[in-house]
């Protein structure tokens, strides 16, 4: 059953304060209040001692700090935390944390499911569900913090960074993602800065265009093919914004984003998209603008008809591009032990809408604009 009291998690800061001056309080309040909930970690409004007795009361009447409920938590033998988090009577959406020497991710998810059908990814195979809200995406930021508080507080158990990679596609979430992203970078939320904040699309054109204006964060954008053909038949969003059009959204994205560069994510599919040809023609699509490459290798999954390149390939493929000089990394596959490697945050969908691939699967993703 659904609570009548309002969720304050996931409230920007002007939606606090709005919800502050209906209650005839001053706008500091809903900042000491936001101080509380992000810097402190604190639900229980009780707690909150520099606030006077009758607003503590009237908030635990009428508002509460509720994030998703932990289904349950798996540790890695490399440092890597998955926690399922209940999103649903029968879902669950998946969070990951990944500790580095230098940084701390945390991998959120946006949607349970997606509706992209990406035909290298076990998230887009379950089909899409639905879209999570501000308090559910902005709660798994939160729970992340509290659970690695919980434990020796060392600085590799800090998020540093937050990457929307997990499962769903955040621009299809638009409206709910945009302002959780907002809670993460405000001074009276988690604080992040915008460069530590990464969202990752498949290429949602109009949205990646409000996004450049709205809330300038770190791109990533999941290219995998340089021809649209390719592109077309692993990415089918494609079809609606083929390769130029998404190019040139980053570029004029990346123009507002004082010229950082964009990510391009590239999942390595023995031969499918890992020749040096292929590499040829991504070199000659990103040389000498503000992007890098990422080259993912494929994360196989039940049931999936792709295979992981091998190393040797990789490199082959990585050198070309560092020829032509695009700085290119390849992602070490962690949390392997746990299957909390990208494109196998499957959680479990048992209500599912699969969506088909065609003009109508695309409506129902972009729907949330
Ligand atoms: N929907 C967004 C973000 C989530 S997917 C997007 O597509 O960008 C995060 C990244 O994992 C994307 O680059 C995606 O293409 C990649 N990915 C999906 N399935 C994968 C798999 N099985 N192996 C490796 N990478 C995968
Ligand atoms: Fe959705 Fe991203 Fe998976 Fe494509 S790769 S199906 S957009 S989650």
């Amino acid at each position: 059953m659904s609570s009548p009291k309002i969720n304050l998690l996931g409230l920007p800061r002007e939606q606090m304060e709005e919800l502050f001056a209906r209650w005839g309080e001053k706008p500091f309040r809903a900042r000491q209040v936001m101080k509380w909930i992000y810097a402190r970690g604190t639900s229980d409004f009780e707690q909150m001692t520099d606030l006077g007795k009758t607003l503590r009361a009237r908030l635990a009447e009428e508002a509460e700090v509720r994030p998703p409920e932990i289904v349950s938590r798996h540790d890695s033998t490399d440092g890597t935390i998955k926690w399922a988090l209940r999103a649903g009577s029968e879902q669950a959406i998946e969070t990951v944390f990944i500790p580095e020497e230098s940084r701390g991710t945390l991998c959120i998810s946006s949607q349970v499911g997606c509706a992209l059908d990406c035909s290298f990814c076990s998230t887009g195979a379950q089909g899409f569900n639905r879209n999570l809200d501000s308090a559910e995406i902005v709660g798994q930021v939160w729970l992340a913090r509290r659970e690695l508080g919980a434990g020796p507080s060392t600085t590799d158990r800090v998020i540093s960074n937050v990457v929307l990679m997990g499962m769903g596609e955040p621009l299809a979430n638009y409206r709910a993602v945009v302002p959780a992203i907002k809670v993460m970078l405000d001074d009276y939320g988690f604080e992040l800065s915008r460069r530590r904040v990464t969202l990752s699309t498949s290429g949602l054109v109009p949205q990646i265009n409000k996004l450049a204006v709205e809330c300038n964060v770190a791109l990533a954008v999941s290219l995998h093919a340089a021809n649209d053909t390719l592109r077309d038949e692993l990415v089918p969003i494609n079809r609606r914004h083929p390769i130029a059009e998404l190019l040139d959204a980053c570029w004029a994205y990346a123009k507002l984003y004082a010229n950082r560069h964009i990510t391009f994510e590239y999942t390595m599919l023995e031969g499918v998209n890992d020749t040096v040809e292929h590499a040829r023609q991504l070199a000659r699509l990103l040389k000498n603008k503000p992007a890098k490459v990422n080259l993912i290798p494929f994360n196989p999954f039940p049931g999936t008809r792709y295979k992981r390149s091998p190393q040797a390939t990789i490199d082959r493929f990585r050198q070309v591009l560092l020829d032509s000089g695009i700085i290119t990394v390849t992602r070490r596959t962690r949390g392997d032990d746990i299957d909390a490697a990208c494109g196998q945050l499957a959680g479990k969908v048992n209500d599912r809408t699969r969506v088909r691939l065609g003009s109508k699967m695309i409506s129902v993703a972009v729907q949330n604009l």
